[in-house]
């Protein structure tokens, strides 16, 4: 470590799960280790408004699907009522559970944790929102992410709701337009889907799930429409309005100019890094559009600094955000052996119902990259595990 004394080795702003991954494998490694947490609430994104929320609001909408459709299986189905207000408060004990479980881990001793804001005033100090600065001799930033501004001032003015939103809603809207196709999008979509709400989503790009094989993509399609979603692909907004109680928005699709309203929108076109508080530019950091620019070693273009999470990318994955957290922390302790991102077999997994789960490249990505490669498949009707269920 540096001659100059500090009053960490290594202070880690941001206590969600990248962070957290980063400063206890720092803390193991024997580096004096502070957490900031700037939040209302301790757990990160995926504790209390990512991962975990949705995970548990798409089990119910399962199990009600399976009650539904039980007779296909020999049970004898009926209407299947349902208690929103239940629906959301076992998720809420479920991530009640999560967090605190957190809040225990970041309290527990083997680093401090400071609940306050972070700001850059110097390239080894920052100032706390409570008052006071705080230096270090390295930082890992992992400050997460924010939603994506919308792409039209009309969206803004006829209101809408984000993830955060949806995930604490008292009564399922009758109506829901969902804006956007990726995971959050349609794993949202799917889930007021199943509780009786009206869903019509619009996607920008050709196909849902752009980031998937066409062939993944359509299967979702397929499941969509048939549990009743309207699905527009390949659409462009063009303006928002308010027609009565309802919501609208009118869009390019096919050459046509098309308009859908319902009782809300679901903006969920996207997150930016969450990076304009941090005052980089004192520290040294260089930022692409509000994402830190850091190589294989997690470190930024300040070389004490290193980054983690949704704040840097590519991916907003939570286990991504673990292993850039983990592997930051060990090049701070370990510079003379050290560990690089290595993105090759990169896994994520879409759980709607049917789930999609990809690992490493992409046919789409090969093709686009020139790679040679080999594509397979087995067919679903050969699979007795899958039919049985
Ligand atoms: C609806 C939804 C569903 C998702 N589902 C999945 C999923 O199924 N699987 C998956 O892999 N990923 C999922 N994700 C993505 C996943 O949640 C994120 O990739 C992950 O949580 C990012 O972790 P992070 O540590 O980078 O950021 P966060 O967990 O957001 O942590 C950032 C922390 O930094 C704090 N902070 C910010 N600025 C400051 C500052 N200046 N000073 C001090 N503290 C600060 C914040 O308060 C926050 O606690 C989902 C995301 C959403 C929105």
């Amino acid at each position: 470590m540096s001659e100059r004394k500090f009053d960490f080795d290594l202070a880690v702003i941001g206590g969600g799960s990248g962070g957290y991954a980063a400063a206890r494998t720092a803390a193991a490694a024997g580096l004096r280790t502070v957490v900031l947490e700037g939040g209302k609430e301790v757990g990160g994104l995926c504790i209390l408004r990512g991962c975990m929320p949705t995970k548990a609001l798409l089990y119910a909408a399962e199990v009600r699907h399976l009650a539904q459709y039980g007779a296909l299986w020999g049970m004898k189905p009926g209407d299947v009522p349902f208690d929103w207000g239940a629906v959301m408060a076992r998720k809420d004990s479920l991530i009640k559970e999560f967090a605190d479980d957190r809040a225990a881990q970041l309290n527990d001793g083997r680093f401090k944790f400071i609940r306050a804001q972070a700001r850059f005033v110097d390239p080894h100090t920052v100032a706390l929102s409570t008052g006071g600065t705080l230096s270090a001799s390295h930082f890992v930033l992992s400050t997460g992410s924010v939603v994506s501004p919308p792409p039209l001032p009309q969206l803004a003015a006829v209101g809408y709701i984000t993830s955060d939103e949806a995930l604490t809603l008292r009564r399922p809207p009758k109506s829901l337009l969902v804006l956007g196709g990726g995971g959050v999008a349609v794993e949202l979509a799917q889930f007021f889907a199943r509780f009786d709400v009206k869903v019509t989503l619009l996607q920008r790009s050709a196909r849902l799930l752009k980031d998937l094989d066409e062939d993944a993509a359509a299967e979702i399609e397929k499941v969509f429409r048939r549990e009743g979603i309207e699905l527009f692909t390949g659409t462009m907004l063009t303006d928002a309005w308010r027609e009565g109680a309802n919501k609208g928005v009118t869009f390019m699709h096919e050459g046509k100019q098309k308009r859908v309203a319902a009782e809300e929108i679901l903006f969920a076109l996207g997150r930016a890094p969450n990076t304009a508080s941090l005052a980089l530019a004192k520290a040294g950091v260089t930022t692409d559009k509000g994402r830190i620019l850091a190589n294989d070693r997690m470190q930024t273009s300040a070389p004490h600094i290193y980054a983690a999470g949704d704040c840097t990318g590519p991916f907003e994955i939570v286990h991504i955000a673990v292993q850039q957290g983990e592997i930051a922390a060990h090049n701070i302790a370990h510079p003379d052996r050290p560990r690089r991102m290595d993105y090759r077999l990169l896994l994520h997994v879409v759980f709607t119902d049917p789930h999609v789960a990809a690992v490493g490249l992409t046919e789409k990505e090969a093709r686009a990259r020139g790679v040679r490669y080999t594509a397979a498949s087995y067919r679903f009707a050969d699979h007795g595990k899958s039919l049985a269920s």
